[in-house]
């Protein structure tokens, strides 16, 4: 064995103790941490771009990154980060996380391991805890990009299907052109379309209601009625991350009655709300629907990278993903056989956060979280439409924030931007730009579990102080 190698098998009681030390130290300092640190300090050394011949072990690693590049870290795991949508991690799932990496099982069907019984254990758990009924099934995936992904795959496969063509031998010319629609659909979906060969120019975007971000289901039916045969994917939005609008589910299902289209619901972060009695009328229908995006690293607070993507088409899924090789087990039709179902062949036992995290704090501790960052944002929303040089944009529906600068001479978008890195530079709080119908916005979204009401007395304080440095 290589000398260091060796000198670090011998250390790994110490190096493991420093790890924990270290990770003690950076989780209680989350809440003084800057959200955003200085762009000086997210920058690499030039000597750390090189490879080196000889290494120096594993604790002078550590301790050399924790040196140079702890001030490059941002608090994005901390209570008031409101950025894009970004999870924390929960105790329960932080503790499952590294014990992911520690046992090291590949989460596949390989009769050697408990890793796939737990996955699916976990899966059953989100089902009861979201209301979603037995005909789902459901596999972990590394986000909601790869969950559009998958659930879009296994739609081009249906709509194959329906004309006799096997998308996934054949390839997706022999279907020819595929129609997707959508009023708002994630950019990640977008994406999924370039990677299915399905392409970004067969999204058609349909109109939304007056001043809502929701689906304006007329104008889908009519889209459908101007081409009724056309293969066509419907993306449906759960939760649209500038107001949290929610499509018409059981309209849309009415449609599918007329026009058999694969119905897609993207739920990244809010089909969460379905574990909370308050809000889950809110998903009314989509139980019916035909895949499923939930994300496990934004509102359930599992660390990075974790999402499951649900459907009801299990078969259809396998032809999409089986796998086939002379040293592996040949693909069965069951639930838990994720070689066969997913993009990935090997796979970290990324389900062990999430089943510890309900494990730990079981339905009424996510609905808890849930109801608490709801409750924060309206909180917050109240505050700052009551602010002087703030107004809403939009009505705060959820747990999203979108607000504007009010009272802004010239510019709109240089202000915005000058006012978010004033707000970057305090690093109290972090909140992200977007466009709402067509305005400079600027977005705060309450994912995380430690959020609680100083943070928003905090992140105002922070708020109302940059707006007043604009004048
Ligand atoms: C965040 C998000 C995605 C993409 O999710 P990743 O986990 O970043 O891959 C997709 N859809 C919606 C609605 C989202 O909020």
């Amino acid at each position: 064995m290589h000398p260091v190698l060796q000198q670090d098998l011998t250390q790994l009681p110490l190096i493991l103790e420093r790890t924990r030390q270290w990770s003690e130290d950076f989780l209680s300092s989350l809440s003084e941490r800057s959200v955003c640190p200085p762009m000086a300090s997210q920058q690499v050394n030039n000597d750390d771009r090189l490879l080196a011949e000889d290494g120096d072990g594993a604790l002078a690693a550590l301790e050399h990154f924790w040196h140079h590049y702890a001030d490059g870290i941002s608090a994005s795991a901390g209570p008031r980060y409101f950025g894009f949508v970004t999870g924390g991690g929960t105790p329960a799932a932080l503790a499952a996380d590294w014990l992911v990496s520690v046992i090291d099982q590949n989460s596949l069907l390989s009769h050697d391991t408990v890793a796939a019984a737990i996955e699916l254990a976990t899966v059953e758990q989100l089902k009861s805890l979201l209301g979603l009924p037995a005909a789902f099934n459901g596999s972990f995936v590394s986000g909601a990009t790869m969950a559009n992904f998958t659930g879009l795959a296994i739609g081009r496969q249906w709509l194959g299907l329906q004309r006799g063509i096997d998308v996934a031998e054949q390839g997706v010319a022999a279907l020819g052109p595929i129609r997707v629609l959508s009023a708002n659909p994630h950019s990640s979906s977008v994406k999924a379309l370039s990677m299915l060969g399905i392409g970004r120019e067969a999204l058609k975007i349909v109109g939304t209601l007056p001043n809502a971000e929701a689906i304006d289901v007329d104008a889908l039916a009519r889209c459908l009625a101007e081409q009724p045969d056309m293969p066509t994917l419907v993306l449906a939005s759960a939760g649209t991350v500038n107001t949290v609008a929610y499509d018409n589910l059981p309209q849309l299902l009415a449609l599918r009655e007329r026009y058999p289209f694969w119905l897609h619901v993207d739920a990244a972060f809010g089909g969460v709300a379905a574990c909370s009695p308050e809000f889950a009328s809110l998903l009314e229908g989509w139980q019916q629907a035909d895949s499923i995006t939930v994300d496990a690293h934004k509102w359930l607070n599992v660390p990075y990278d974790s999402a499951i993507q649900f459907t009801r088409h299990l078969a259809l899924q396998m032809q999409v993903f089986q796998n086939h090789s002379s040293y592996l087990e040949a693909p069965t039709l069951r639930p838990d056989n994720y070689l066969h179902l997913t993009p990935e062949n090997s796979r970290r036992f990324r389900a062990l956060p999430l089943w510890m995290a309900l494990k730990a704090y079981g339905r009424s501790g996510m609905r808890d979280m849930v109801e608490r960052n709801v409750k924060l944002a309206r909180q917050l929303g109240a505050e700052l439409a009551a602010s002087e040089g703030f107004r809403l944009l939009a009505p705060v529906n959820l747990n999203v924030v979108c607000f504007a600068l009010e009272g802004v001479n010239g510019d709109a978008l240089a202000a915005r931007d000058g006012f978010l890195e004033r707000l970057d530079q305090q690093g109290v709080v972090r909140c992200t730009p977007t466009l709402f119908d067509g305005q400079a916005g600027i977005r705060a979204a309450l994912v995380n579990w430690m959020t609680q009401e100083q943070d928003i007395t905090l992140a105002l304080n922070s708020l109302r102080a940059c707006r007043q440095e604009a004048g």
